[in-house]
């Protein structure tokens, strides 16, 4: 398998051709950003530890039936994924009221909704992805309501199944977004599932161990990085 050209460069990760059609090969980077790029810095080691966690969790939720992108990791911060066309609507999956939920609905963070709420956004950095509902989704044909359907039902299978996993490791999966793709007509997950693009809370501390440590200033971010990948990888909790 060969690095082709590189076909698309965003906030986070790289991607390139292969010599497959099908196939792209993504390289994670350091550089850090928040509120739609408002905020920019590094990460020291993120690439390695987003391209190590992703993997981990894509692999997991593929023998679990969540068929996703990913194929194999290719190095310390590359992997090689199913080449996708991204629908371009964030997913975001939320089980306790944290960051602009929070503050939009003036609950105070770390409040447990009674129930897991699902939300849309647009992808679209001019207008900081606006969220949108399923009549924005269908009026500007970002996906049909079969593959809506289908985003929802993999969106509520992937929050029960991690959800379980990280209460196992003494985490709580606070939210988390979601992208999906088509594949050969196929709508399947994609993007990245890694203390970028989820809210991690050490279960029994409440400490965050995710972005928001970027985000807010709080120091420690690496380190809460590699305490992801520390209890994914098994080496105790
Ligand atoms: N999120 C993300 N990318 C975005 C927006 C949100 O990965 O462009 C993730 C974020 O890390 C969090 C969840 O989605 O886990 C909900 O984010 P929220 O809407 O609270 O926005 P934020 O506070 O991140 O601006």
């Amino acid at each position: 398998m060969e690095k082709g050209k590189l076909l698309y460069e965003g906030k986070a990760k790289k991607v390139y051709a292969t010599g497959e059609p099908d196939l792209y090969w993504t390289e994670f980077k350091d550089d850090a950003t928040a509120f739609n790029g408002k905020k920019k810095g590094t990460i020291q080691d993120k690439g390695y530890y987003n391209n190590q966690i992703s993997a981990i969790l894509f692999q997991w939720l593929e023998e679990r039936g969540i068929e996703n992108h990913f194929v194999k990791l290719l190095s310390d911060r590359e992997m090689l994924v199913k080449a996708l066309k991204i629908i371009p609507v964030e997913v975001i999956a939320r089980n306790i009221a944290a960051g602009s939920l929070a503050k939009r609905l003036g609950l105070e963070e770390g409040t447990e909704l009674s129930r897991p709420v699902l939300e849309f956004c647009y992808k679209s950095d001019e207008l900081d992805d606006p969220m949108i509902n399923d009549y924005h989704i269908a009026a500007l044909d970002l996906a049909t309501a079969e593959q809506m359907q289908g985003i929802k039902k993999q969106a509520w299978e992937i929050n029960q199944l991690l959800t379980k996993r990280f209460k196992e490791l003494g985490i709580l999966l606070v939210d988390f977004k979601l992208e999906f793709g088509l594949h050969k007509g196929k709508v399947i997950l994609g993007d990245e599932i890694s203390p970028d693009t989820c809210r991690f809370w050490d279960a029994e501390t409440k400490e965050k161990l995710d972005k928001d440590r970027f985000r807010r200033d709080m120091g420690g971010v690496e380190d809460a990085y590699q305490e992801i990948y520390r209890r994914l990888k098994g080496e105790g909790n």
